[in-house]
């Protein structure tokens, strides 16, 4: 009998075919990372896989019986996926593992456009935490949608493909940057700086805003615009490429966009090998990183009215599914990073390729505004993957007082259902390019099939 708790790193323990299981599953999870820079991407790749597996959509007051596969799509931007299973559904609750699949960004102004000595620009309002001196001088790409007058919606998608071109927000040199250089970390790019490169060629012969018209031109050619689309579109700046795998041993991740698709994708899988059994329900919320406001964010009144009409089909009553419902709140977590030891507090910290991490609660100022799940929910769920044999760790944010962060957790608890915060653990979060490992993706995998399959 060993008494003392000691973490695993499953590199260190994995044999060839553990090996090869997380090597082949990260190959999936790059390719629907690369579709999924936004909520709207994530979407619908999310319903592409689902549909392949024959899941169908599903709309309020539709008949529901055991044994279906729907998905529920909340306005382009959050998805709702359910398989409906065997067991009585007002006994068993629903096993709901919520992830977000919004990221941090640049979005365009209402009025972007403006030209200014040989270039034209879009001017941006940055989305979520980010730290602004990480985006100028790395290639950008441009995606969301324009809703053109009468209701026609277009598509933008730039950057991302190869022979595109990308976007570019310049940094000053550091021949004259001995001011630039004076300043906090957090002052030295502004927020009103941060405008990216979009044109530098003319049209027409006009001395004033030539550049400006030539753009104009070329988006009018391409997308049937005009310059006041621009107020009713959805655009915005990601970092532009790929997924790339990181060391010679390519066994870590580099992508835009980790938080929180490394969970997303995983809470979707676990419900896809799900054994039908319970009803489970995975979801991917809008408006995480601004705090889960608006119409397709999580404390949005949708999950509980499709809950409420999911149980009435059934002939449930929905206060006591929601009662017996347990949900993970699926989303990452800060990885511990030697390079920056001091923020961490080593015995309660996660650590890359240790598996998927426990957080029983976050918040900041001793606790405030955070779900803190209780002992029995922590205990259901350990109880979950040391069944399956997953490897697991748990962790805390932080350093007391240093900072802080919070998850959809508390919307959903608060709501009345037993909520856990679990996650993959990444390194540089919220940076364009974030890390995470093969081994712990794969880890939140078999965590959320654990955790659907416990009854
Ligand atoms: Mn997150
Ligand atoms: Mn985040």
């Amino acid at each position: 009998m060993q008494y003392e708790y000691k973490r695993t790193n499953i590199y260190k323990q994995a044999d060839e075919n553990m090996l090869k299981d997380i090597f082949d599953y990260a190959e999936g999870y790059k390719k629907f990372l690369f579709e999924s820079k936004t909520e709207r991407g994530a979407c619908a790749a999310a319903v592409k896989l689902c549909e392949e597996r024959g899941f169908r959509p599903y709309m309020f007051g539709d008949k529901v019986k055991a044994g279906d596969k729907l998905y529920f799509v909340n306005r382009g931007k959050n998805i709702f996926i359910v398989k409906i299973g065997t067991n009585d559904i007002a006994k068993h609750g629903i096993k709901i593992m919520a992830a977000h699949v919004d990221s941090p960004r640049l979005d365009l102004k209402p009025n972007p456009l403006y030209e200014d000595s040989g270039m034209a620009f879009f001017k941006t309002h940055y989305y979520g935490g980010i730290k602004k001196y990480q985006w100028p001088t790395i290639p950008l790409a441009l995606t969301g949608v324009v809703v053109l007058r009468g209701g026609k919606k277009v598509e933008v998608n730039v950057g991302d493909d190869d022979g595109d071109p990308i976007f570019y927000i310049t940094d000053l040199l550091p021949h004259l940057s001995q001011e630039q250089n004076e300043k906090t970390l957090g002052k030295a790019i502004s927020g009103e700086s941060l405008n990216a490169i979009v044109g530098s060629l003319h049209e027409g012969d006009e001395e004033k805003e030539s550049i400006k018209a030539a753009v104009l031109k070329l988006l009018h050619d391409k997308y049937g615009m005009s310059e006041i689309d621009f107020q009713t579109s959805e655009l915005c700046f990601v970092p532009a490429g790929k997924p790339r795998d990181v060391g010679f041993d390519r066994a870590l991740i580099s992508a835009y966009g980790h938080d929180d698709k490394v969970c997303a994708y995983p809470e979707m899988t676990g419900l896809f090998e799900s054994d039908g059994k319970d009803t489970v329900m995975a979801i991917f919320a809008d408006k995480e990183e601004t705090g889960s406001d608006g119409v397709t964010g999580m404390q949005s009144r949708v999950i509980v009215d499709l809950i409420d009409c999911i149980s009435r089909a059934l002939g449930a009553d929905p206060v006591l599914v929601r009662y017996n419902s347990k949900c993970i709140s699926a989303d990452v977590c800060a990885a511990y990073d030697p390079e920056f030891a001091s923020v961490y507090e080593k015995r309660n910290s996660s650590y890359i390729s240790c598996g998927a991490s426990i957080t029983k609660y976050h918040g900041a100022r001793g606790k405030s505004a955070t779900n803190d799940a209780s002992a029995e929910m922590v205990g259901y769920v350990r109880d979950a993957l040391e069944d399956a044999g997953v490897v697991y760790q748990t962790g805390e944010l932080g350093k007391i007082d240093i900072g802080g962060g919070g998850t959809v957790a508390k919307y959903i608890a608060n709501l009345g259902i037993d909520t856990l915060d679990m996650g993959v653990p990444v390194l540089s979060m919220h940076a364009p390019y974030e890390i995470i490992s093969k081994a712990d993706v794969y880890s939140m995998h078999l965590a959320m099939l654990a955790f659907c399959n416990k009854h």
